[in-house]
């Protein structure tokens, strides 16, 4: 039977800026389906190696495959966005004068401008496809509001929404729980481990209670590369990562 390839695929991956080494010897693979947290202290480099998936840093040396064929560290970021690597940062970057039906659907067409777009007739795939997506992100009650008036952990849900509707096959997502409150936080590890269930999501995450709702496998970053991986429960009683997060 042939063999499936890791969806992503690091190694050896090392970035310098001025000969310092934010990443250094990075090696990572993320499955079919699976989400993963990374943590570690700031300027572990957790936001380069995000910048090397995208293709928006360039790696010095290593390996960055996607589908097992396709190589990150040459493709431009638009191609790799083209290849189904989606990105959240961690402000929401919503329409706020429009709805969230509307916010959907510009995502949906993309390509066709927002002008065609909010002022051409929905076809009934699109009104499907909003549907379905605001059923995921939990909107549908707020689908004719604005962007602009919903709470911050709506907020961005939508933008997930908006990336979903792009149809990634990976979703990199920064910080998704900042700011929000105690049971937005819930909510959204529950709508991220409900993606999953068809996406692989890598999920940048410093809040441990957040972590732990997400209830994946956890890959601890220190000096630009990988400290410790497995269970929050391992990783966190990991005697080098205690060291790295008490500054010892
Ligand atoms: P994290 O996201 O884990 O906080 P970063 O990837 O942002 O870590 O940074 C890793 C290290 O690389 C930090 O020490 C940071 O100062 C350094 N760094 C990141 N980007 C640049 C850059 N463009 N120029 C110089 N140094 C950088």
């Amino acid at each position: 039977a042939p063999v499936t390839p890791t969806l992503l695929y690091l190694d050896d991956i090392t970035v310098s800026f001025d000969g310092f080494r934010a990443l250094n010897s990075l090696s990572l693979a993320i499955d079919h389906a699976e989400m993963r947290a990374i943590i570690g202290p700031n300027g572990a480099g957790k936001t380069t190696m995000m910048d090397v998936i995208t293709g928006k840093t360039r790696p010095d040396q290593g390996t960055a495959l996607f589908e097992g064929s396709h190589d990150l560290t040459v493709l431009d970021e638009a191609a790799i966005a083209e290849l189904g690597i989606g990105r959240k940062f961690q402000t929401p970057t919503v329409f706020e004068m429009h709805s969230v039906e509307d916010n959907l659907l510009l995502a949906i067409k993309d390509k066709r401008g927002p002008f065609l777009t909010l002022f051409s007739r929905r076809t009934t795939l699109e009104r499907e496809r909003i549907e379905v997506l605001l059923e995921r992100i939990r909107l549908t009650a707020h689908r004719y509001r604005k962007a602009g008036e919903l709470s911050h952990g709506q907020k961005q849900w939508l933008e997930i929404g908006m990336l979903l509707a792009q149809e990634p096959k990976l979703l990199l997502i920064d910080e998704p729980a900042a700011g929000m409150t105690d049971q937005e936080t819930a909510d959204t590890a529950e709508l991220l481990r409900d993606i999953a269930k068809t996406k692989a999501v890598v999920v940048v995450e410093h809040d441990m209670t957040f972590v732990r709702d997400l209830n994946v496998k956890v890959t601890c970053l220190h000096d630009g590369s990988v400290l410790a991986e497995g269970s929050l429960d391992a990783v966190s009683a990991n005697e080098r990562v205690v060291e790295v997060y008490l500054g010892r």
